[in-house]
């Protein structure tokens, strides 16, 4: 096992992997921006090291400095957490040449995986199913008309090397589709430094449900079943919940599966997330794969007792995955909720400030992880949740009940947060009777 760890990430991941250390027993060292100097977590790690200002171009995604800090704490290996360097192969790549571990699949892994062309043909090559659309990257506009009449309208361009729902446009005909095609293509350009498109049929009113794997560095391969992220607005994920709704025993095992296949086969180690859509009929389609750890890992941790963090950090330190696939117990219904410091009633915007007092609901069957607290101010500088509200409970109806009696206790003052907007939701007539899909929220809640 590692001596030490270095936690190149902020706010309520950083602190989750610091509590991970300290319960295997394993030093901890947090960098910080100085827009996070005052952060409690950062007291609760063995060290706290300074990497420079708040703008994470000159803190939290500045590789030079996130190296020296290792190298100055002396470190073993790095955890990247999510968001920020955690899906960037050159910074994986920097951490093994600098000697240090990198707690996340291997470089080849994530450059293999991060094409997102790439990773649809080992989709294919693993037999499973993919959303109808071209070979390859689109060359020319004659190519892209007839991949597009041969799957037929609406499709999607999507950029090979996007994320964060960048450099997708949806074209429902000829001259919708060359305009597509040169708006994605600009877009991923500016966003990913690579204007590659590809294109895949539209599929309508998908649901959103990937699995989650863990691999060690033995070919060893478990899935730890899904999730259910269908509650999005604007491709960002509120709400998350185990197991997917609507789907049978039969469906979520294929879909899992599935999932644990292309791992193997694409030689991925550490956690990962195999993202899928699921149409109207219960049909899944592979569509990306996230080679890190997700913001919604504690939906998993709860249905099958695995705690993620230990297990990437096992995994990196060269440890066998403990767990058999038979060994993978799926119990009761778990929800998340993300808690964002966000005005709902004014487009979302974000509404950085001191949280003057705080009530954080507690009882049977609820988690909070974050690193928020009464006094604590939420910078403007970084993405805005503050937390994650989580429930566990045998059925469905009981972790809802939960979860919304969590929320009506939860009091944060000083700032606006989306816990309304979640209560709402999670209240409502819709929500109860329907199976939710990515446009659930926009058409039902955005008036
Ligand atoms: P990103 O990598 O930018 O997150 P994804 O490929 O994961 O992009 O897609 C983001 C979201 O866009 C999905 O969660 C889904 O809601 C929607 N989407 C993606 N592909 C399709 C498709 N072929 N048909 C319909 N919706 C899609």
């Amino acid at each position: 096992m590692f001596k030490r760890i270095l936690v190149a990430n902020r706010g309520e991941i950083a602190l989750r992997v610091i509590r991970a250390c300290r319960e295997l027993g394993v030093e901890s060292v947090v960098v910080y921006s100085q827009a996070d100097q005052d952060a409690r977590y950062l007291k609760l790690a063995d060290r706290a090291i300074c990497i420079g200002p708040a703008r994470s171009d000159q803190s939290y995604l500045k590789m030079s400095s996130i190296i020296s800090a290792a190298e100055q704490a002396d470190v073993d290996a790095i955890h990247p957490g999510y968001g920020f360097l955690s899906e960037n192969s050159k910074f994986a790549e920097v951490c093994h040449s600098s000697g240090f571990e990198f707690i996340g699949p291997t470089v080849e892994a994530m450059e293999c995986l991060g094409d997102k062309n790439n990773a649809r043909q080992v989709a294919k090559r693993c037999n499973a199913p993919t959303v109808p659309g071209s070979d390859g990257v689109i060359e020319s506009l004659s190519q892209a008309l007839k991949v597009a009449h041969e799957i037929g309208y609406p499709v999607l361009v999507k950029a090979t090397a996007g994320g964060g729902g960048r450099g997708i446009r949806l074209a429902e005909n000829d001259q919708a589709l060359e305009l597509a095609l040169s708006e994605a293509a600009t877009e991923a350009q500016s966003a990913f430094g690579n204007p590659n498109v590809y294109i895949e049929k539209f599929i309508a009113n998908p649901r959103h449900v990937e699995a989650q794997i863990l691999a060690d560095k033995y070919g060893n391969v478990v899935h730890l079943w899904e999730r259910d992220c269908s509650l999005q607005r604007r491709r960002q994920k509120l709400v998350e919940m185990t197991p997917a709704p609507n789907l049978s025993l039969e469906q979520r095992k294929a879909l899992c599966e599935t999932a644990a296949r292309i791992a193997k086969e694409s030689g991925y180690t550490n956690a990962g997330t195999v993202e899928f859509i699921v149409d109207e009929q219960g049909n899944y389609y592979f569509i990306e794969m996230n080679a890190r750890i997700q913001v919604e890992h504690p939906v998993t941790e709860m249905a099958t007792g695995v705690d993620l963090i230990k297990s990437q950090i096992q995994i990196a330190a060269g440890e066998k995955l403990r767990l058999k696939q038979k060994d993978v117990v799926h119990r009761g219904y778990v929800i998340e909720c993300r808690i964002n410091a966000e005005d709902v009633e004014h487009n979302f915007r974000p509404c950085p400030g001191k949280i003057e007092s705080m009530i954080v609901p507690g009882g049977f069957g609820v988690r909070f992880d974050s690193h928020v607290y009464a006094g604590y101010t939420v910078s403007p500088f970084y993405d805005s949740m503050i937390g994650k509200l989580i429930v566990a409970q045998n059925t469905r109806e009981d972790a809802l009940a939960t979860m919304t009696r969590a929320l009506q206790e939860f009091e944060i003052k000083g700032i606006k947060t989306s816990i309304p907007l979640l209560l709402r939701i999670l209240q409502s007539r819709e929500f109860a009777t329907m199976t939710p899909d990515v446009g659930f929220i926009e058409r039902y809640f955005m008036n």
